[in-house]
């Protein structure tokens, strides 16, 4: 066991693999350390990797980490072994790790890099059967004084159950679910979708603290006011 001041020095001159190798030896004391190969890698999000193949320990970290201080990169170690290896991972590296990723400039360059790396396919509001430019005019129209700057606007790839629809800031980008584009689908429900998402137009994420509070208290109550709300999420059920 290393002392705090040990620790701090410790951290201090070690390169990423060091820290992994550390905190391997920390999870795995009798076992056999295997080969480490810890890089950064241009990846669209802020996603880290871990594989364990051929006996070789492959790390693949988002190049947005490359400048983060040694304790950020350890508490990542922490979460990426501990998932690799089903142990429990301390929440002290759960909350610097996302501190960290929470930061003003973090946030502001992970949105950069997507936006400039992440190439997003939008299909275009035109479905089969209904057209989400229409829809979110209306809606516009109706419930937001007109107000709401149109984004893009598009139907997702497949049929999704799990994400009926999302607002994607990177790209502002309203995605539906191609399930909604059915002529037995009843347009209430794919009005509400839309709606919801148009709220996140309206209400941007509160990044305040680590956790992101996406449907605010203000937003819930919004929500409501959508006509025959309790009927639409009633259809969602069934879909
Ligand atoms: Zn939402």
């Amino acid at each position: 066991m290393l002392d705090a001041q040990g620790l701090q020095a410790s951290l201090f001159f070690e390169t990423p693999l060091e820290i992994y190798a550390r905190v391997f030896r920390e999870l795995k004391p009798r076992t056999a350390m295997p080969e480490l190969a810890v890089e950064f890698c241009r990846f669209a999000n802020a996603d880290n990797f871990i594989k364990l193949e051929h006996g070789k320990l492959h790390v693949r970290m988002s190049d947005l980490l490359e400048g983060a201080p040694a304790p950020v990169l350890e508490a990542l170690a922490h979460i990426l072994l501990g998932k690799l290896y089903r142990k429990p991972i301390s929440r002290m590296y759960t909350h610097r790790y996302r501190l960290y990723l929470n930061r003003r400039d973090m946030r502001r360059q992970a949105h950069l890099v997507r936006q400039i790396r992440g190439r997003k396919f939008i299909s275009g509001p035109q479905g089969a059967h209904y057209n989400l430019e229409e829809i979110f005019e209306r809606l516009n129209t109706c419930h937001f004084h007109g107000l709401l700057g149109r984004p893009q606007l598009g139907w997702s790839r497949g049929d999704s159950r799990r994400m009926l629809g999302h607002f994607d800031p990177s790209h502002n980008a309203i995605v539906i679910s191609r399930i909604f584009d059915r002529a037995e689908t009843p347009l209430l429900a794919l009005e509400y979708v839309m709606f919801h998402e148009m709220l996140h137009l309206r209400f941007p994420v509160d990044h305040s603290g680590t956790r992101r509070c996406v449907h605010t208290k203000e937003f819930r109550e919004a929500e409501k006011q959508f006509p025959h709300f309790k009927a639409a999420k009633e259809i969602l059920k069934t879909l």
